[in-house]
């Protein structure tokens, strides 16, 4: 992440990126309403998408040669046919487009899942270990499943990439038929934070309802998803974050909205109860070698590029407090604060890394900032891409936070070229105040991916941010610290 001091109030609007905002009122549009369907069940279909079904197919089966070779497969073949013939059974029920679903199973003790578009889907034996019945496992099977069916990967990517693409070459996209020009446009290669797999709160939401049909319509019990995460949410407070949270991010009352569903589906009925054959592998599986100690490669790893840097210290667990005239933060007390005025780094020895040009570059680490937006209305620029003010229903100030952020995002792209959305705006709490979370993919100083997250919030004297970096390799090591970082923010009033 290069963070040069800037100054934008003389700088020229030429590029005219388009606006979020504009964004939001084209997909508020096409995005498909989920209704009430006659049974009591929520209706969902897939929401909008520059790709065709068919190409999530292609763009899965790509990704998925990728993926496999990154990541360290369990290739047992009785533990593979146990869960193939399961996801098999579950995916007969997933509404919508037929796709080649096909599941494999992971040598990696994290608890973690993930599906590519059109079918391919990762369950890591972390997730068998840490279920309590076949029932919880098909929950997580069928949670996945449903992302498949609705899309979400091929969603998020059509979202990001209309972030960030100004509309001329958007229309050449849609156009274009080529999946190997798309997936260039997404940055390609698989990577476990890339914009296939950082779902949205609302993504997965639908995901849960539509997990918790399919497990109904598979005569499973309908709670044994919810039930899951529960449990894994649990634990979590106990033993530090677990994997599967960083792709699939937690909705706000996750269990309510499922148990809501399970009551919509008429409860839970007399479900099947396989144990013998799930308590049978669970043992099997116990009696495999876990993953290779040495070189254990990682989603997220560049193709066996060499390692950026020489990777700092672990994020020490005593948080020590700093000051500066914003604001207060606390931070890891192996890492140290640096800056004058507004403008802070908080980084762990070696986290900055020369760039060769005489400047430091953060590879680990936080910058604080403030970013002074140009002073164009948000209704000027609403109206300059063909909006009318008003065709969106959040609020002028959120419209106003996205807008600014839009515009540190181009100008952190101007000293960072590498730099793409993954996971547009959300938003989030910081000290009390609204801000929004965007995650951002950029070449690391020293070599490699990071995973840049991205946090604005709107103070009198600007957009006050912060952008948490890591080596996207590390990032979910370093998520932890991070948002323990945040939540410590006192904002000087
Ligand atoms: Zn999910």
């Amino acid at each position: 992440m290069h963070a040069q001091p800037w100054k934008t109030a003389d700088r020229d609007s030429e590029m005219a990126p388009m606006t979020r905002g504009a964004i939001g009122a084209a997909l508020s549009l096409l995005l498909a309403a989920a209704a009430w369907a006659a049974d009591g069940r929520t209706a969902l279909t897939p929401g909008w998408n520059m790709f065709s079904p068919q190409q999530d197919i292609e763009v899965g089966q790509q990704v998925s040669m990728d993926a496999e070779r990154q990541l360290p497969m369990l290739e047992n073949a009785r533990v593979d046919d146990y869960v193939n013939a399961l996801g098999r059974r579950l995916a007969a029920k997933a509404p919508g487009e037929k796709y080649p679903y096909r599941f494999k199973v992971v040598n990696d003790r994290a608890i973690n899942a993930f599906a590519l578009p059109g079918g391919p889907i990762y369950i890591n034996r972390g997730v068998i270990d840490a279920a309590d019945s076949e029932s919880q496992l098909a929950g997580v099977i069928a949670h996945e499943t449903a992302h498949v069916a609705l899309r979400h990967g091929t969603n998020q990517a059509s979202k990001a990439s209309a972030a960030q693409v100004p509309l001329a070459i958007l229309g050449g996209i849609l156009g274009s038929t080529s999946t190997t020009a798309m997936l260039a446009q997404l940055g390609g290669s698989f990577a476990v934070n890339s914009v296939l797999l950082k779902y949205s709160r609302t993504a997965e939401t639908q995901a849960d309802v539509m997990g918790t049909q399919i497990l109904y319509d598979s005569g499973f019990d309908p709670r044994a998803m919810g039930q899951f995460f529960e449990k894994i949410e649990e634990q979590q407070k106990g033993s530090g974050p677990v994997e599967f949270f960083s792709n699939h991010p937690s909705p706000d009352n996750r269990i309510e909205r499922v148990n809501q569903e399970v009551s919509a589906l008429g409860g839970s009925r007399g479900a099947r109860t396989s144990a013998r054959e799930f308590g049978d592998i669970k043992r099997y599986l116990q009696s495999l070698a876990g993953p290779p100690a040495t070189d254990r490669r990682r989603a997220g790893d560049d193709r066996g590029q060499p390692a950026a840097g020489t990777a700092p210290d672990r994020p020490s667990g005593r948080f020590v407090s700093v000051n500066n005239a914003l604001l207060r933060i606390s931070h890891p007390d192996n890492w140290q604060a640096h800056g004058q005025g507004d403008a802070m780094t908080i980084a762990p020895r070696g986290g900055l890394i020369a760039d060769g040009q005489g400047h430091q570059a953060l590879a680990w680490g936080v910058i604080v900032n403030i970013f002074e937006p140009r002073a164009t209305s948000y209704a000027q620029r609403l109206q300059g891409a063909g909006y009318e003010q008003g065709s969106r229903q959040d609020s002028a100030a959120v419209g106003r936070l996205e807008h600014s952020t839009d515009q540190l995002v181009q100008e952190l792209r101007l000293s960072n070229r590498g730099m793409r959305v993954i996971r547009y705006g959300e938003a989030i709490g910081v000290d009390g105040d609204s801000a929004l979370s965007t995650y951002l993919s950029n070449d690391s100083p020293g070599g490699g991916r990071e995973t840049d997250w991205l946090v604005t919030l709107e103070r009198p004297d600007g957009l006050l941010f912060f952008v948490f970096t890591a080596p996207e390799r590390d990032f979910q090591r370093y998520e932890g610290a991070f948002h323990e970082m945040l939540r410590s923010v006192r904002i000087k009033r």
